[in-house]
């Protein structure tokens, strides 16, 4: 789409397309140089491992217009090596990190008109995706592949201000299991959990909090996003054992708990019953695309908790204040994140 006809004030997450995407191809064990060329379809063999096999990867980042009128990235190394260590769990080659980052900010510049201005709230969504295309019969990695990284325009993740959204504890569904690929961002995690994401929305629950899958009783995460609950005044979130996917806005979040609110964090097994106790005190959960999102309520069954009265708790605004201040240049950024396109 062009532009000049996109509304950025009243961007929703829907597809848009953008002018220009990066694409290199990985072929008799070495990646070409890449280029950017205009967004479009790609050509691929019916026989590609990722069609039948599932043998892709991805990474979810953002570039925000901040304050000072920068374009910036938040911490996009930590996606490159991602990246990598997804790549390695589904055999397939990885990407250098450095020139990663290079070509997510070549990427940004070719589709500068595309990013939302500060105060819009919104952000250019950044989608590397690393894919098996080379053909393939048996159950074997492709001898090719294609890494492509496209952008698309989104808004606020809070449209009408930062909400608490409430959550279902599923029994019945698992998203990943000891041994599996829960820490990888591979393709084939996502399709089977639209099933549970739609069963439970038809509920009235925003996503489904997905327990441990040996034992069903230790929170892993909500979705596509990781899982935060204070206890006793303790930040506690689910130790990555490698069902877990290790987020970034995770490992930032913990920082910032620990070393700016002076809270005592934990990386430890979380049982659901904990969240029906007196002292649980908030929830909330963390991603990319997420932010910091406040969690209202939890149910089991015909049980729930609700936490706050459904409203945000003060450590969850604090977190979120200082995480989307450094993101958007309006607070120091103490810790090296931010990086200026
Ligand atoms: C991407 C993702 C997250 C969040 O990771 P961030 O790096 O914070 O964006 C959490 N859980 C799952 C399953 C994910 O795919």
């Amino acid at each position: 789409m062009e532009s000049e006809n996109i509304d950025f004030y009243n961007l929703g997450f829907e597809f848009i397309e953008t002018k220009h995407m990066f694409l290199s191809r990985y072929k008799n064990g070495e990646w070409d140089e890449g280029k950017i060329i205009p967004f479009g379809p790609i050509e691929i063999s019916p026989g590609a491992c990722v069609l039948n096999y599932g043998q892709g990867i991805f990474e979810g980042m953002k570039a925000l217009e901040a304050k000072t009128g920068d374009i910036v990235l938040f911490r996009p190394e930590k996606n490159a090596e991602r990246l990598n260590e997804s790549a390695k769990r589904m055999l397939m080659p990885t990407f250098d990190e450095q020139q990663f980052v290079e070509v997510v900010k070549e990427v940004v510049r070719a589709n500068k008109e595309y990013v939302p201005p500060y105060d819009s709230g919104g952000a250019l969504y950044i989608r590397p995706v690393l894919i098996g295309s080379g053909p393939i019969l048996g159950v074997a990695p492709a001898e090719e592949y294609t890494f492509i990284i496209f952008t698309v325009p989104v808004g606020p993740y809070f449209p009408e201000g930062f909400k608490a959204i409430d959550l279902e504890i599923s029994k019945k569904y698992t998203r990943a299991a000891p041994g599996g690929t829960g820490f990888a961002k591979t393709c084939c995690n996502y399709a089977p959990t639209m099933l549970p994401a739609k069963e439970t929305k038809a509920k009235g629950f925003a996503q489904i909090i997905y327990l441990d899958a040996s034992e069903m009783e230790y929170i892993d995460e909500v979705g596509t996003a990781n899982f935060f609950t204070l206890i006793d005044n303790k930040l506690a979130t689910p130790a990555l054992k490698g069902t877990i996917l290790p987020g970034i806005t995770r490992k930032s979040v913990l920082t910032l708990a620990e070393q700016k609110l002076g809270l005592k964090v934990e990386e430890r097994d979380i049982s659901y019953k904990e969240l029906f106790e007196e002292s649980c005190t908030e929830a909330f959960c963390t991603g990319t695309a997420a932010v910091i999102t406040p969690i209202g309520s939890v149910s089991l069954e015909d049980k729930k908790r609700v936490f706050n009265n459904g409203e945000p708790g003060e450590v969850t605004k604090k977190l979120y204040d200082f995480l989307t201040g450094i993101q958007r240049m309006e607070r120091e950024d103490e810790f090296g994140w931010v990086v200026i396109v």
